[in-house]
């Protein structure tokens, strides 16, 4: 399991994620990535997505510019 963490506070909207991910990442109407299907942290604000296999959001940490998606497993 692996646990996708995004800080859309930090989020600058480059859209790398959702070019190189989409079927995980779409850019919303704030200008901002979304993580599909995410939950609110309470928290710490961050969006949180459990999936079994990264697949396409493999690289994705450092595809971000401004390191706002981390990966935990
Ligand atoms: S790569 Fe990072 S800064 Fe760019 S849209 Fe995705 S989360 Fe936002």
């Amino acid at each position: 399991m692996y646990k996708i963490i995004h800080n859309r506070e930090k989020c600058i909207g480059c859209g790398a994620c959702a070019a190189l991910c989409s079927d995980y990442w779409e850019m919303d109407d704030d200008g901002k990535s979304l993580l599909k299907g995410a939950k609110k942290n309470k928290d710490t604000g961050n969006d949180e997505l459990e999936v079994e296999k990264l697949k396409c959001n493999e690289n994705i940490e450092d595809s971000c510019p401004v390191q706002c998606i981390k990966i935990e497993c």
